[in-house]
């Protein structure tokens, strides 16, 4: 029987999506994780602990295993093991994304090159060392600019600075969050900032699968709340996308030249983009699909799910269809306003009778501490949404919301 290894950190919320289309396609799946499972031992290969820090290391205990358990494949869900996935699937011949392709989708300042040498349409940009002066270094970009941490993800750390005593803070401010991270990274992603000039324009988010290097849009995501910083907060995504169809084309174009610029092949991706006055631009382009739950709100053909195609496609069998269901749909992910502990979450039940609210989960347990952007890096929760139009997806989301009341004490 097939056997798939599912790379899941032990913080990912998407465990039981993934294990469920594993289970519907009828697979065998091993959990490989960072942190020691109490039934390892007994699980029989179900489960493997893995050292997400090291790749190294990791990949060798995944060659290991291997040996064991033969590996079809290995699917990583999240940003933080797609190297690993990488370097492992290249070890085992499995076939995979070369590990310098998955490099240049994982370090924003080797995508940023990567585009630039190939000529695409890209911000300004400079590393900027941890070790510089923060007021020189303020000296040599143009303003305003973004900010940025190499290799973290959901806008965490992501500051907008307009001009010289801004950069300064958010570097101070950034440089705290590279710091206090208990992750190993290398010299060059934790000690480096990436600075960009800051693009304005609406911003659109494309899921999508690669087949042989070819592109399969599976959705585009408008995102109707303004991004413009000085923080940048992930809440609303509607699909289908309002803009224009020509626009449409054109952030498919592009997004299909960045793959090729990267040479990235196989699998999920999950791509960014400023629509600018010169077209659009893309912010970033990640070799996983969307993250937290917000795969949930995507159905293909008769119901199939995000996490089906992605098992079906790492598996080599037949996918019925790529097709998003005609269905308007939208996710909220939703902000933490300020930090605290959370006590309390009211309104649960009015924000799910709202009609064509499908579901509101709270991800964050009650008693734990909440921390907001741009330290922070997790969201209250999802609400999920459809309806007959992307306007009223959009208005359901925020009808829902607005009943929901959060109480976190300092
Ligand atoms: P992360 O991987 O943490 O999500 P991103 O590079 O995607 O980091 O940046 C997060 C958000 O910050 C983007 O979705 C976008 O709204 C904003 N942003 C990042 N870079 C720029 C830029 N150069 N110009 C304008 N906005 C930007
Ligand atoms: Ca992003």
């Amino acid at each position: 029987m097939d056997r798939l290894l599912l790379l899941i950190p032990t913080t990912s919320y998407r465990v039981s999506d993934f294990l469920e289309a594993a289970h519907r396609l009828n697979v065998e799946v091993t959990v490989g994780s960072d942190q020691r499972q109490v039934l390892e031992k007994y699980s029989q290969g179900r489960t493997v602990t893995l050292n997400f820090r090291n790749l190294e290391r990791g990949t060798k205990q995944i060659v290991d295993f291997a040996h064991r358990y033969p590996l079809r494949a290995i699917i990583a869900t999240d940003e933080e093991t797609t190297m690993l996935a990488a370097k492992a699937s290249k070890a085992l011949g499995l076939p995979h994304n070369s590990p310098a392709s998955v490099e240049a989708a994982t370090n924003k300042y080797r995508f940023r090159v990567a585009l630039a040498e190939a000529g695409l349409p890209s911000p300004q940009f400079t590393l900027v060392s941890l070790d510089e002066s923060p007021a020189e270094a303020a000296r040599r970009v143009a303003y305003p600019c973004v900010l940025k941490p190499l290799a973290l993800s959901a806008s965490r750390g992501v500051i907008r600075a307009d001009d010289a005593a801004a950069f300064v803070a958010n570097f101070h401010r950034i440089a705290k969050i590279l710091r206090a991270r208990d992750i190993e990274s290398t010299a060059e992603v934790g000690q480096h900032l990436l600075v960009e000039t800051y693009i304005p324009g609406t911003e659109v988010a494309l899921e999508g699968l690669l087949i042989r290097g070819r592109l399969n849009v599976l959705a585009l995501f408008d995102k109707p709340d303004p991004l413009e910083g000085p923080f940048f907060e992930e809440t609303i995504y509607v699909t289908p996308s309002r803009l224009p169809k020509a626009v449409q084309c054109m952030i498919t174009a592009a997004t299909a030249e960045a793959v090729d610029a990267l040479g990235l092949l196989e699998g999920p991706i999950h791509a960014e983009l400023r629509v600018s006055e010169d077209g659009p631009v893309m912010i970033e382009l990640a070799a996983r699909s969307i993250g937290g739950l917000c795969s949930r709100v995507l159905r293909f053909g008769a119901g199939i799910r995000l996490e089906d195609l992605i098992l079906q496609h790492a598996l080599g069998l037949p996918i019925e269809s790529l097709e998003r269901e005609d269905r308007p749909a939208g996710v909220m992910m939703i902000p933490i306003p300020r930090a605290g502990r959370l006590q309390q979450v009211r309104g649960i039940q009015r924000a799910r009778n709202v009609p064509g609210v499908e579901d509101v989960a709270i991800t964050i347990p009650l008693g734990q501490e909440v921390i907001p952007l741009p330290e922070g890096n997790k969201y209250l929760g999802f609400i999920f949404a459809r309806k007959e139009t992307p306007e009223a997806v959009e208005a359901t989301l925020r009808e829902a919301h607005n009943r929901l009341q959060f109480v976190i004490e300092p």
